[in-house]
């Protein structure tokens, strides 16, 4: 894998905020031309979509600038994290298509250093261990509007609390008997600054660092350390840590102080985080739907996790295309999965072969072709890139073709097949409807039409012949099975559990939210956000596919021809029995399909 950051052909790249930091700070050497980044992401859940926005940014903004991006795991946490998260993480990073080098890092390889320096903190009175109770530091902490005020343990001599901090290591205490908080200001209104708690006793292994610890460090007091310790130089968060940035500075500035980190500091930077309309993001949520069975596991093809939309068939290159294409901003934003939906349409239209698969079968019989008789057809593989070339396709007496191509009472302005109307059977023959067999209880079993063997596809004068429609077709002998799934969205609701006039569509102004107006969503305050699943989303169909398609390798893509974009199901295909996973419609078809039959 390459060091760059791969990019997309049509990326256009504009410029955002962080960007423009950046470019600054390498004019004013700042950083003496370094870029360092970082993606720190807590190894306790699978990586989704708001985090591929973060990777991108992270990884992108290092490569464009001949930087580095570390990849550090937040293991501060025991009880929630897991390696089998870490490995997820790791490959979910590197088929986006990003690479960290040697910069694979845990904030557990600090323990060491963040302990020492905690020490340094106390001796220089700067922290000091609360013997309060949760209860009483919570009452003490003060509220907005009024200021904190001291626990009677604030003004321990720095002996007692270097003693006390060191039994507490020593696995003297039980957990929540004693804290180290910084002592900084309770007056503050950032209530952040109120004296913030940044070590706490757990008598739990860790799955780094064993039964070393029984004390860990907390996030606040952790992240930053560990930025400065790394060297990084742009350390890029979501919004809800603006209010810790006072904390950041804090406590790398009375380290740096000290002589014990290096300076120039690490600057932290605030962007807005990935809000995306149709599905939820909330690891919570997440975890609920795989344990509560609501989806087949944490990739299952409807989940937002990027092992998810890999294997409904997202390429790396329209996640990449989707984060540039939302932009960066400070402001809040929601963005419609439309966007995310044509990034993949739009790399997919350039890149995926055309192939035939008929969904919803119906024998057509062409009575007046001879039986037995075969011949081959020639489909390009992409209309627009004939360079891709042709192949070869059986065509015989009896086809299948979709059901919905063939209507006895046509309504007004439908040119498939009717009775005595024409058709061309798509790079075959035109051919004419001339009646249909049912069964009894009226259902059609097979459409019958003649064909005329003068006008076959690619033979001079041939496609003269002006018929309105234009249908694909299989034939029946050569046509091999498929299971074919048709995903949709998870949830039919713009913010599952929530009224739709919560959606502001003013937060994002040039991707603008478009909440389909034919979703009705009942009024409602307290709504499950597990009501709001798509009962649709996920049908699955026994289809006809092209005979060359059922030794198709997994994952790869295509697009077949009046449906979508699929994708050969990457743990349930295999060689002669493939699986299909549709990952989009070919247009937005989102709230205007036929009732369910
Ligand atoms: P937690 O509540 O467990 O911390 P988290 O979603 O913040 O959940 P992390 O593993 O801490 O998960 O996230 C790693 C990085 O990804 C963080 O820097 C976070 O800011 C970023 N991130 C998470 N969700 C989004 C999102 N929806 N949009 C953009 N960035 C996100
Ligand atoms: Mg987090």
């Amino acid at each position: 894998m390459s060091a760059a950051a791969p990019q997309n052909s049509f990326t256009q790249v504009s410029s955002n905020f962080l960007r423009q930091i950046i470019a600054e700070d390498l004019r004013t050497g700042k950083y003496a031309g370094r870029v360092v980044t970082r993606f720190p992401p807590e190894p306790n859940g699978y990586l989704h979509i708001g985090h591929a926005k973060s990777i991108c940014l992270n990884f992108g903004l290092a490569s464009e600038n001949g930087g580095v991006c570390h990849l550090r795991f937040d293991d501060t946490n025991p009880i929630k994290e897991d390696v089998e998260y870490e490995d997820s993480i790791k490959s979910a990073v590197q088929w986006l298509g990003f690479d960290w080098a040697a910069h694979l890092y845990h904030a557990s390889d600090y323990f060491d250093r963040l302990h020492e320096f905690a020490r340094h903190l106390i001796k220089a009175g700067l922290a000091y261990v609360d013997s309060s109770s949760p209860e009483e530091m919570r009452h003490l902490r003060g509220t907005l509007t009024e200021s904190g005020r001291a626990s009677p343990f604030r003004e321990r001599s720095a002996e007692e609390n270097l003693d006390l901090f060191r039994r507490m290591k020593e696995g003297e205490f039980p957990d929540g008997a004693h804290v180290l908080r910084l002592k900084i200001d309770l007056a503050s209104p950032n209530m952040n600054l109120r004296d913030p708690a940044v070590y706490r006793i757990r008598h739990i292994a860790h799955h780094r660092t064993g039964d070393k610890w029984c004390v860990y460090p907390l996030y606040d007091y952790t992240h930053c350390i560990s930025d400065a310790l790394e060297r990084i130089t742009h350390s890029i968060c979501t919004l809800e840590f603006q209010d810790h940035r006072p904390l950041y500075d804090w406590v790398i500035e009375r380290l740096a102080e000290a002589g014990l980190l290096q300076r120039p500091l690490p600057q932290q930077y605030e962007f807005a985080r990935l809000n995306l309309l149709y599905t939820v993001m909330s690891k919570r949520r997440l975890l609920e739907l795989v344990e509560g069975g609501y989806v087949d596991g944490w990739d299952d093809p409807r989940m937002p996790t990027l092992a998810g939309l890999r294997r409904r068939g997202y390429t790396p290159e329209s996640i990449r295309l989707f984060a540039e294409r939302i932009g960066v901003s400070k402001a809040d934003q929601w963005i419609d999965m439309s966007v995310l939906e044509d990034c993949l349409r739009d790399d997919l239209n350039t890149r995926a072969q055309r192939r035939i698969a008929v969904l919803d079968p119906v024998k057509l019989v062409i009575d007046n072709y001879p039986a037995g008789a075969e011949e081959e057809c020639f489909l390009p593989n992409h209309p627009q890139q004939p360079e891709l070339g042709t192949r070869a396709v059986p065509f015989s007496r009896e086809l299948w073709i979709e059901r919905d191509d063939f209507n006895e009472e046509p309504p007004k302005g439908y040119f498939r097949l009717s009775p005595g109307k024409e058709v061309r059977l798509r790079y075959a023959f035109v051919v004419k409807c001339v009646g249909a067999d049912k069964d009894e209880n009226g259902k059609v079993t097979a459409v019958h039409c003649t064909y005329d063997p003068e006008t076959r596809s690619g033979t001079p004068g041939a496609e003269t012949r002006k018929v309105k429609g234009n249908i694909h077709w299989l034939s029946v002998p050569h046509a091999r099975r498929a299971e074919v799934r048709l995903y949709d969205r998870l949830f039919v609701a713009p913010q599952p559990g929530r009224p739709s006039d919560l959606v502001d569509a003013t937060s994002a102004p040039s991707l603008a939210v478009e909440v389909d107006d034919d979703i009705v969503i009942e009024e409602a305050t307290e709504r499950n956000y597990l009501d709001d699943l798509n009962p649709r989303g996920k049908q699955v169909v026994a289809a006809y596919i092209e005979p060359s398609l059922s030794e198709v390798a997994p994952e790869t893509r295509y697009q077949f021809e009046r449906h979508g974009y699929f994708v050969a199901d990457v743990r349930d295909s295999r060689p002669g029995a493939a699986v299909f996973n549709r990952a989009v419609t070919l247009r937005d078809s989102w709230g205007h399909k036929p009732a369910a039959p």
